[in-house]
């Protein structure tokens, strides 16, 4: 009670709306894959602080390597020569492939893609940027820009009368004309469609082309996509869709940008980075969360040839690459080496979407199961034959008795019909069967 009422009080309001359970739990501990809460209950944490904490809460090689360099420094900025720092970057980008080895470090995904776009407009002389349907790429005015997902834009009403934020003509000036009357839902330049099985490749093109021919003029800035729609509800692209985007967007004078907050560092098991699951190169890579397990973090990688025409400007950031964050994040990369967990994610991952892939063939609630590795998808529907989402009152029920049974999951897709699975990828078979009989479970009550 004490604590709802410093809520109410003191914490920012919005709190008290996304609170995703009725009754708030109150984590004061956590270890590897598990939580508990101040009653000393432990839960299964299937969802790891959206998808953050990458190799397990307080693990212990990485509390050990915070230990040691709280002890040394915690700050310098990196005005000076921060060794921590400068040897980060270059154990960061020995992960990435050719040219992609200039690194940049900020304390958040919504900084870093904020920063892309801006070296994306800089170096190609260019203004529009383009991003899907069900996308999320930040919280700042500008990277609300990029993010479609309507629930996380603010009603601030504009000179023409569109309540969305983001409607182009808060641009005006910049942007040039006003879409929100012709798409009073999309109102960022967009393509693709949200629900990532419903078209074939072509089709998808096609709407891309036809963005390009109809809203967006011959010469674009840059073309941000998530390798796998985190928020979205892991939401996937068909086949060879990325390699041939990438290419239509070169061919008008854009970049390419991929959004790695959610799928970089392991989690879609088969490779590092979700770009390489798409046999592309980007020009940048952004990336947060599971960079630092927790610890804030973010950084853009991108080429010498962009960062040189960035270099015209003072870019400065007091923290982003600040000591203890590096020493945080240079430990998460060798932990996720030590441990094997990139490969934990893929074996892991490949048995829970086999295991769901039966349920989904079981129960007419269930629509679809995707994703990939340790990034993963349920998309729930009234039944199969509609594919309509389920109604938000439904989800809930199930969502809650889930975590009554103890077991966290994430909420997610443009309908809120999703249940998202994105767990510290240090899970193993045993925690997914648990996991599984309660979803079965819950699933059998809300249906009885
Ligand atoms: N990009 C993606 C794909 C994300 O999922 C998020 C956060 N959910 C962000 C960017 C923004 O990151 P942050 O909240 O660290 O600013």
């Amino acid at each position: 009670e004490r604590m709802m009422e410093i809520r109410r009080q003191n914490c920012n309001p919005m709190i008290m709306k996304v609170t995703y359970y009725k009754k708030p739990v109150f984590f004061h501990q956590g270890y590897m894959q598990w939580l508990w809460d101040v009653d000393g209950r432990r839960y299964l944490d299937l969802f790891a602080g959206v998808a953050t904490v990458s190799v397990g809460h307080c693990h212990p090689k990485v509390a050990a390597a915070l230990q040691r360099q709280l002890k040394r420094v915690w700050h310098t900025t990196n005005i000076y020569v921060n060794p921590t720092l400068h040897e980060y970057c270059e154990k960061l980008a020995s992960h990435l492939p050719d040219p992609l080895k200039v690194v940049y470090l900020t304390n958040s995904g919504s900084e870093a893609n904020d920063l892309a776009m801006l070296m994306a407009r800089l170096y190609t002389s260019n203004f529009d940027i383009i991003t899907f349907r069900g996308s999320y790429h930040g919280g700042t005015q500008q990277t609300m820009g990029l993010t479609s997902n309507s629930p996380y834009k603010y009603p601030i009403a504009t000179s023409s009368g569109c309540t969305n934020t983001m409607c182009p003509d808060v641009f005006r000036g910049l942007w040039g004309g006003s879409h929100c009357r012709d798409s009073p839902v999309q109102t960022t330049r967009q393509c693709g469609c949200a629900q990532g099985h419903c078209m074939a490749n072509d089709q998808y093109i096609g709407q891309l082309k036809e963005t390009f021919a109809t809203s967006v003029p011959s010469r674009i800035a840059g073309f941000f996509g998530e390798p796998i729609q985190g928020m979205g509800g892991a939401v996937q692209y068909p086949k060879n869709y990325l390699k041939e985007a990438y290419q239509l967007v070169r061919e008008r004078g854009g970049v390419c940008i991929a959004d790695e907050v959610q799928t970089g560092f392991g989690r879609t098991g088969s490779h590092f980075w979700g770009f390489q699951g798409h046999d592309v190169l980007p020009d940048m890579v952004t990336m947060a969360k599971g960079i630092g397990n927790g610890f804030p973090m973010g950084a853009v990688v991108t080429t010498q040839e962009i960062a040189a025409s960035f270099a015209q400007a003072f870019h400065f950031n007091t923290f982003g690459g600040g000591p203890l964050a590096c020493a945080v994040a240079s430990s998460v990369l060798d932990t996720i080496k030590e441990d094997g967990t990139q490969q934990n994610s893929h074996n892991v991952g490949t048995y829970l979407m086999t295991e769901l892939a039966k349920l989904r063939d079981t129960y007419e609630i269930i629509g679809d199961v995707r994703g990939k590795g340790l990034q993963i998808g349920v998309e729930m529907v009234t039944n199969k034959a509609s594919r309509d989402p389920l109604p938000p009152g439904a989800m809930n029920e199930i969502f809650e008795d889930i975590k009554d049974m103890g077991v966290l999951i994430g909420k997610g897709g443009v309908y809120g019909q999703a249940f998202r699975i994105q767990p510290p990828m240090c899970i193993t078979k045993e925690d997914v069967d648990f996991f599984l009989a309660v979803f079965n479970k819950a699933i059998q009550r809300y249906m009885d």
